[in-house]
């Protein structure tokens, strides 16, 4: 699927006035892409994958997927897209400490209201395109932080979301598994045919995106020849 983003503005209250987040920022991830969007802490990436996500609302300007303006949707339509269309992989989607790897995939699949049977199988299958095939009876504190990594981002796919929106992925790694996580992300990118939007503070990993949009103070522009 495609996503479309054309001048979104988001603001917070800040005291008296109002903290501009997001300044008519406009973008497109495309299907079998990784799409970087690059910029120093604070200049809005998370909020941008927010509204991607449809979580929060934008002040102006329009999300598209797949020709779809979800911000006109309602909250239940909105929740539907989630659920069906979009993987999130967030810096705040742990792992639940009591769940094996296996069963933090397949818990997703059954808040769809999907067949166990079918979500254990998709579930395995993931896990071992993650490389974890061996791993799936391990809890998190049983798995490294690369491995922890690498669950959270094979249960973003569960369902088969069109758009995967993936924040700071390797904030928690070391260079080397950093570089791990990000060929993993491009792979599964290509061969899922999903559009890939991952935000990151680190200009050192663009080398592994196919586009990238730099963002800074909420403005964003897109980076031609990297
Ligand atoms: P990044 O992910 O690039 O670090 P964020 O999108 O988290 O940036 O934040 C962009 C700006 O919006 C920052 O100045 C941040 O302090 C502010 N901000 C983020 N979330 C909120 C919120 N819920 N309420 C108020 N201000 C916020
Ligand atoms: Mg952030």
């Amino acid at each position: 699927m495609t996503l479309q983003l054309t001048d979104i503005t988001l603001t917070y209250p800040d005291g008296e006035s109002r903290l501009t987040a997001l300044d008519q920022v406009t973008m497109t991830a495309e299907r079998g892409r990784l799409t970087a969007v690059v910029g120093p802490s604070g200049s809005g990436k998370s909020s941008l994958l927010a509204v991607a996500a449809t979580l929060i609302t934008p002040e102006t300007g329009q999300v598209l997927l797949d020709g779809t303006e979800l911000t006109r949707l309602s909250a239940r339509e909105r929740t539907r897209v989630r659920r069906e269309q979009i993987g999130i992989v967030f810096q705040t989607s742990n792992l639940i400490a009591s769940l094996t790897a296996l069963e933090q995939l397949t818990v997703m699949a059954h808040l769809g209201g999907g067949r166990l049977e079918r979500a254990r199988d998709q579930a395995m299958e993931l896990l071992d395109a993650v490389g974890l095939a061996d791993q799936a009876g391990r809890r998190p504190h049983q798995l490294s932080g690369g491995q922890r990594q690498r669950v959270t981002i094979a249960r973003g796919l569960m369902n088969d979301p069109g758009l995967l929106l993936v924040d700071e992925p390797t904030s928690a790694l070391d260079s080397e598994r950093g570089a791990a996580i990000l060929g993993l992300l491009r792979r599964l990118t290509l061969e899922r045919e999903v559009a890939t939007v991952m935000v990151t503070h680190d200009k050192d990993q663009l080398a592994h995106a196919d586009d990238v949009v730099e963002i800074v103070d909420g403005r964003a522009r897109v980076l031609e020849g990297v």
